[in-house]
């Protein structure tokens, strides 16, 4: 959802925020930190593969907003990125703990990460919050989030602020109110 993200606005008045590769490298940076895990460095290298799983997750998370079936190429393309870093389950029994599992990546580097994204993007289209990706109802905003409560209708707290400001003019002030 954080890479669908990257993409902000529509039309003619999207912002790309991975539009080179130094920002590619610094929001991999960025939300490795905030995620608590380690991104493989240079992920820009992989600028061109970077935008087309995000372009990709963007448009399948877009059309379970709008309740639609998505184009075949982006389905097969999350599918095919998933594909190519295929993870295992590995049993580790060695202490007074007992029978442990953890999931294994087969691959490295960008592969690994890219697939990962694609198939959390899977999980999460097929998982228990499927329901919730909405998109941002604030003015301006186009961003996907999950609805994690029943009230919630915008991607961040100050979203909502701006739009409650918004309305609150709309309702008070006619125009020509500041002539
Ligand atoms: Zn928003």
């Amino acid at each position: 959802m954080e890479l669908a993200n990257t993409l902000y606005g529509r039309g003619n008045e999207q912002i790309d925020f991975l539009r080179t590769v130094r920002w590619i490298d610094e929001w991999f940076t960025l939300v490795s930190a905030e995620h608590g895990v380690t991104a493989p460095a240079g992920m820009g290298r992989d600028a061109e593969r970077v935008r087309m799983l995000r372009d990709c997750v963007h448009s399948l998370l877009s059309a379970a907003v709008d309740g639609r079936i998505p184009d075949k190429v982006p389905l097969e393309r999350v599918n095919g990125f998933a594909a190519a870093a295929p993870t295992h389950l590995r049993l580790d029994w060695t202490g007074a703990a007992g029978p442990l599992s953890r999931w294994l990546d087969t691959t490295t580097g960008t592969t690994a990460v890219l697939g990962r994204i694609a198939t959390c993007c899977i999980e999460l289209l097929t998982g228990p919050e499927a329901g919730k990706v909405r998109r941002c109802q604030g003015p301006g905003c186009s961003l996907i989030f999950i609805k994690s409560h029943p009230r919630r209708r915008w991607c961040h707290p100050s979203c909502g602020h701006r739009d409650r400001q918004a309305r609150y003019y709309r309702r008070h002030l006619t125009p020509g109110a500041f002539q």
